[in-house]
């Protein structure tokens, strides 16, 4: 039995074999072969996967999003099918004796020039789709960056690290925990892990030595410790330690109906944080009250355009629906950073966290931004919309912002679109910046709610990606903590309420002393939702309110 010791970031307790996740795109083999006929067959096996995944896709994509956004995945397989595209495939594999990883990666490559030399704009964006079904046909082929892992489940993913669009990326049905040699618990794929509720393990340096692909592994994501082929002994105390786990949410699951009140009479409202339609499941499944954080950025991720107004329309009008009248805050787009999609065609940044992120390119790009806007206005027919921006770090930010929203307001108003003219209108705090001035910007906006996973990195300057600066990344630095008593002191003498919706908000060892600042609003992951009220119902603020702010001095 091998022992690897990273840093927990999502608990629970998950056995399972180790799936190693290389990198798609990695190099093709290009090799000769001398059974032609087997090599076709071979590419036809790989078409035939790759058919089913897409049939698969397809039909799980209509109950998330619709019909006309899934009929991208039909249209894909029909591209399948397209007899040009396979006549290409096999020339290359009879004529050049070319394995078949070969022959879809030349093929792939000459049609999607062909494609992108076109002069209708259609036709052009037809070039990404043929090379979509060829990464897919690659991966099973290669079976490599097995992105895409209906047919291998369940299993423990491993992985060197994770951009959030592999994340959103995979068909999560399958996956029983993350183990990753990178990454930090405040970047966004231990967010994913949380929201899935799956074990989570980063910083687990040697998980990808090759050997241990297909391990029997225990992941234990409390202690951050990784078994490889455990014994017998580990077997029987991790599955006590599960089992414990499972009593556990056997016992919250009976705090669901429960008021979240401490034992003095203080309430606060629980709100879930998102990342898709599919995740409003989790919200009801956990008790949330709401919505208090739709990260609406990951609509834009692994795909290859931009989500036009009336996709996004549509996924908003569900989340909407799906809420039934309770508060949804959906956040507008916070693209940049390690929030990366190739069609934005982003300069290369050399600091991008500092960069053009969030509503900065929001605002460089309006006409991507006003394309939002349009949809959540008019998804706020639906339910009880609020519209929130981040990174803000400016008065004048939030001023060119409302213009937009007004301008964007008039438009629909002339099209003879409804909208509701009461949505809140917030922004986050997560900059030092906007924490220092929040007695300016209070006034312009219903409600605060503070982002602390960027507003630590900001304020402590430490990269929240980086897995070795992570000891610096204290989020309990007390300049952390008065900065969130100084923004919700503010936000109350203007008469507006304040949030958190970053991971501090779920740190049960802090609850004491926000309940003591007199936060309105805890934002977590679905799952953090019961452990958190829990802790929130054992409180008595009176009696220990003095203590709990000594945290500030
Ligand atoms: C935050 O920064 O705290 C936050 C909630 O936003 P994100 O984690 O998506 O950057
Ligand atoms: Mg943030």
């Amino acid at each position: 039995m091998i022992t690897i010791q990273g840093q927990g970031v999502c608990g629970g307790v998950a056995f399972g074999k180790l799936l190693h996740l290389k990198k798609a795109g990695s190099k093709i083999p290009r090799t000769y072969i001398q059974d032609t006929q087997k090599e076709w067959k071979r590419f036809e096996e790989a078409r035939k996967s790759a058919e089913q995944q897409l049939d698969d896709l397809y039909q799980k994509a209509i109950g998330e999003v619709g019909e006309e956004n899934a009929m991208i995945f039909e249209i894909h397989r029909m591209m399948l099918e397209d007899p040009d595209y396979l006549d290409s495939v096999k020339t290359i594999i009879q004529e050049q004796r070319l394995n078949a990883e070969s022959a879809v990666s030349i093929t792939a490559d000459t049609f999607s020039e062909m494609f992108a030399s076109m002069d209708n704009s259609y036709m052009q964006a037809r070039g990404a789709d043929v090379k979509d079904i060829s990464q897919r046909i690659l991966s099973i082929l290669t079976d490599e960056g097995r992105l895409r892992l209906s047919s291998h489940a369940p299993v423990i993913i491993g992985a060197e690290d994770l951009a959030p669009s592999e994340t959103v990326e995979m068909d999560k049905s399958g996956i029983l925990a993350f183990v990753t040699e990178k990454g930090s618990s405040s970047s966004h794929t231990a967010i994913l892990a949380r929201t899935m509720n799956s074990p989570a393990v980063i910083g687990a340096v040697g998980i990808m030595e090759s050997t241990y692909d297909g391990a029997d592994i225990i992941v234990d994501g409390f202690s951050g410790k990784i078994y490889v082929d455990p014994d017998m002994q580990t077997v029987l105390t991790m599955q006590k330690k599960k089992e414990q786990t499972d009593r556990q949410t056997e016992l919250l699951s009976k705090l669901k109906g429960v008021k979240p009140i401490t034992k003095d009479g203080q309430s606060v409202l629980l709100y879930a944080n998102i990342g898709s339609l599919s995740d409003m499941a989790l919200v009801y499944a956990n008790d949330g009250m709401g919505v208090g954080l739709f990260r609406s950025e990951f609509l834009y991720l692994g795909r290859k355009t931009y989500p036009s107004e009336e996709e996004q329309f549509s996924i908003y009008k569900s989340v909407l629906q799906k809420a039934m009248g309770k508060r949804v805050v959906i956040r507008t787009l916070d693209i940049g950073a390690d929030k990366q999609a190739d069609y934005f065609a982003m300069p290369q940044e050399d600091n991008p966290a500092m960069g053009v992120r969030a509503v900065r390119l929001c605002l460089t790009r309006p006409a991507v931004f006003k394309t939002q806007l349009r949809a959540l206005y008019r998804a706020s027919m639906f339910g009880k919309l609020a519209i929130m921006v981040p990174m803000i770090t400016s008065l004048d930010e939030v001023l060119q912002v409302k213009d937009l929203m007004k301008e964007v307001r008039e438009e629909l108003r002339q099209e003879h679109l409804t909208f509701r003219e009461d949505c809140e209108f917030g922004i986050m705090i997560e900059t030092p910046a906007a924490a220092i001035i929040c007695d300016k910007l209070a006034p312009e906006v219903d409600f605060f709610s503070i982002g602390t996973n960027d507003l630590t990195q900001y304020t402590l300057a430490v990269d929240r990606q980086n897995p070795d600066a992570t000891a610096f990344l204290n989020p309990h630095h007390t300049a952390i903590l008065r900065l969130i008593d100084t923004v919700i002191k503010a936000a109350h003498q203007a008469g507006i309420w304040a949030g958190i919706c970053g991971e501090l908000a779920g740190d049960l060892e802090l609850t004491e002393l926000f309940l003591a600042m007199e936060v309105d609003e805890l934002s977590v992951s679905p799952n953090q939702i019961l452990p958190l009220k829990q802790k929130i119902l054992s409180c008595n603020i009176s009696q220990i309110r003095e203590t709990a702010l000594n945290l500030l001095k």
